[in-house]
């Protein structure tokens, strides 16, 4: 049986079969993609999410080479948000009918730990509708350090001001060689596993991340959807609680250590490593397409490639633009409904958990009048 056949019939693949599937043709790795896919989510329906990222400073002690958002202190354009602006940034979303904020920064010595559970319950206070996914992995390693706290001790502290989930940031390639040569300083594949296994045990929101373009082997590349698979694996049997979904996006350099230095990735590797994906990711019913960093077209070609979901909205997306991206940085509803309406499927905007919390009728939708948001 060949290995098309295999993942067809529903069956596991080794680290050999996922690398084979680089070397087949696309067109047969992505008609396989698609039918799973297709079994794997409603076949009918492409969700997309309402939120916002909120960078609440850029202040950060990591200094990954392939960053173009983060400042020391001392720079004049370094900055910390304070609550209340950080409130517009949520007023903002709530006017457009967001769920979610997605809140990340840099790792930043400066801050006490005050700052984060006195924001989490000014958030709360304030925007009670809004779920908090926020302080990715590395953040979380950074407060281990700087507060003498176990992962363990500062995950319950946060939830109890009113952390709802982590981002999965920082996973790129979990490869320690391919992390050491793009980001020496960054967290390494045992620490970023191990803080996102304690926040699942705790029944927090968690996503599962990967980035291709550093240079990786297809050897990592399928070594880290292996690797992401285990913990689903592990994370559903040990805690029910297993990664909400995946996103995968391909490395951006512009204004960074790295360009020029750093091969990135063409669309091609970028459909070809999300229709992989989708057949190693047999535990993983939600897969996204990323317009961030590929750019609209391509992710709507995405939906046929794997990816049962659009992503969201990003009112300000400030991290991945830095570094270049796609030349939008932001999408509004109107263009995801767009995108998704032209690909025959029906959008369905999603809460984090990729629950449908409102189908849309995409004809009357699009009828009326172009709106800002
Ligand atoms: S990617 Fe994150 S951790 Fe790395 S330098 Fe940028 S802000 Fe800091």
């Amino acid at each position: 049986m060949d290995v098309l056949e295999k993942a067809l019939n529903g069956e596991r693949l080794s680290h050999a079969e996922i690398v084979s599937l680089y070397h087949l043709p696309l067109g047969d790795v992505a008609a396989v993609a698609h039918q799973l896919r297709l079994r794997r989510s409603d076949p009918q329906v492409v969700t997309f999410l309402i939120d916002r990222n909120i960078n609440y400073t850029n202040v950060c002690n990591v200094a990954c080479n392939f960053c173009a958002f983060y400042r020391t202190k001392r720079q004049s354009d370094a900055y910390t948000l304070d609550y209340e602006h950080i409130s517009q940034k949520i007023r903002e979303l709530e006017a457009v009918g967001g769920t979610r904020i997605l809140m990340q920064g840099g790792v930043n010595p400066e801050l006490p730990f005050d700052y984060y559970t006195g924001l989490l319950r000014h958030i709360k206070a304030h925007h009670p509708t809004i779920r908090i996914e926020a302080f990715s992995p590395e953040e979380i390693l950074g407060f281990e350090k700087f507060f003498d706290m176990t992962a363990d001790e500062i995950l319950d502290r946060l939830i109890e001001a009113g952390l709802d989930g982590l981002p999965g940031a920082g996973g790129e390639i979990l490869e320690d060689d391919v992390r050491a040569k793009a980001a020496p300083a960054r967290i390494r594949t045992f620490d970023w596993f191990r803080i996102l296994d304690i926040a699942q045990r705790k029944g927090l929101y968690t996503i599962s991340t990967m980035v291709i373009g550093f240079g990786e082997t297809l050897e990592q590349r399928a070594s880290h959807l292996i690797k992401i698979r285990d913990q689903q694996d592990k994370a559903l049997q040990e805690h029910q609680n297993g990664f909400a979904g995946f996103a995968m996006w391909t490395l951006q350099t512009e204004n960074t250590r790295l360009a020029g230095k750093a091969p990135g990735a063409t669309a091609y590797e970028y459909l070809q490593n999300l229709a992989v994906s989708r057949i190693a990711l047999d535990n993983q019913p939600n897969i996204q397409a990323s317009w961030p960093a590929q750019g609209f077209k391509v992710a709507q070609t995405a939906l046929f490639y794997g990816a049962n979901d659009v992503g969201s909205t990003m009112l300000e997306e400030n991290v991945v633009s830095a570094a270049g991206g796609h030349t939008r940085h932001q999408a509004t509803v109107r263009e995801l409904i767009r995108i998704i309406h032209d690909a025959g499927y029906k959008p369905a905007q999603r809460n984090s958990h990729f629950q449908v919390i409102k189908p849309i009728d995409a004809v009357a939708f699009l009828e009326q009048p172009a709106h800002p948001v």
